[in-house]
């Protein structure tokens, strides 16, 4: 059995980056307004993160670390839909499977929080203990028992910048909430939850970039695009800049970021990277649910249709607004 989880757990949990997702994606589900992520030794030794979400009940703790336990209805639509991020109920029996696992957490009618402890899956600790409102996840010493999967883990320095782009994508994609990021006890990211993307830009990228850049508003019948795109200068030598959510679900798509370097090639005249932070609404019926969530990647029933409209509108932006 323990086997088995280990084994399902590298499908969900691959690298720390991947706790970070599932975790933070929690943090969303569960209503939270703040939520912070503290990580060191790129997330290998210690992911810390805290929300303010409305915490777990007592009786549904242990529960939760079970397979396929989620509080959440599942369909496969849901997964593309704004109302929960969360699709199976894997992530925490996933991460407890391979790690050591610290919870904190109370909810609002409770009158004293729980501290929870599992490693390898095994309970170690449940306790009540004084606590905020809300939810603290420590993992600590990831893949501690699986050391074959723990040798495929890339220097602390680049797992740490995989956990970066997850931490800045879902600050980009959630405004609403103040997000920060600490590497090493150093604040690399903090954002107010003011709900201004360009203040999250701000924060992330810094002025360069957040004060060169053109709004972008279009839609037609089954696509609504908003956010902001870089001015023509602003691009890099690969996609990373290249930031798009779909009903607020960050993912990663070789059709859109097609569309939205074509769109910028007619202004550029050669092929770049450009920066962009683009939420579309996007018709259900258009989407291809049949895609493993945890890839990101998701694809499209009619990409011709979502390919010349992203790429006009890319295009029409840079023209009508140049400066
Ligand atoms: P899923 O998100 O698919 O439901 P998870 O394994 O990620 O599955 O989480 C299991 C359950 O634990 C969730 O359905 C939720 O009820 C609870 N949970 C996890 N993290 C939090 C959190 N930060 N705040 C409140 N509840 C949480
Ligand atoms: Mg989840």
């Amino acid at each position: 059995q323990n086997t088995i989880n280990q084994i399902a757990a590298g499908e969900v949990i691959d690298r720390p980056a991947s706790i970070v997702k599932e975790l933070m994606e929690n943090a969303i589900d569960a209503g939270a307004t703040m939520i912070s992520v503290e990580i060191k030794d790129g997330g290998t030794s210690l992911i810390r993160i805290t929300d303010n979400g409305s915490g777990i009940e007592k009786d549904d703790i242990k529960v939760a670390f079970l397979r396929h336990a989620t509080s959440k209805i599942k369909t496969a639509l849901d997964l593309i839909s704004v109302s929960s991020l969360g699709f199976r109920g894997e992530a925490l029996s996933s991460i407890a499977s391979v790690c050591q696992v610290e919870l904190i957490t109370k909810t609002e009618d409770a009158i004293t929080g729980i501290r929870y402890k599992i490693e390898g899956g095994k309970e170690v600790t449940f306790e009540e203990i004084g606590a905020p409102e809300g939810t603290t996840f420590i993992v600590k010493n990831i893949f501690f028992n699986t050391p074959a999967r723990r040798k495929f883990l890339k220097t602390a320095q680049t797992e740490a910048g995989y956990i970066s782009e997850i931490v800045e994508k879902i600050a980009l994609s959630h405004p609403e909430i103040s997000i920060s990021f600490i590497n090493n006890n150093q604040t690399k990211i903090h954002t107010s939850g003011n709900g201004n993307l360009k203040d999250v830009i701000y924060n992330i990228y810094g002025r360069d970039i957040a004060n060169n850049l053109l709004e972008i508003n279009c839609s037609n019948e089954f696509i609504k695009m908003t956010g902001y795109i870089g001015k023509a200068i602003i691009s890099k030598g690969n996609r990373s800049f290249e930031n798009y959510f779909i009903n607020g679900r960050y993912i990663k798509s070789n059709i859109i970021s097609k569309a939205i370097e074509d769109g910028y090639k007619f202004i550029l005249m050669q092929h770049k990277y450009p920066f962009t932070a683009i939420n579309f609404e996007i018709d259900q019926d258009l989407l291809d649910v049949n895609v493993h969530p945890a890839k990101m990647e998701l694809r499209f029933r009619k990409g011709e249709a979502i390919y010349p409209f992203i790429m006009d509108s890319i295009h029409d932006t840079l023209v009508e607004k140049p400066n």
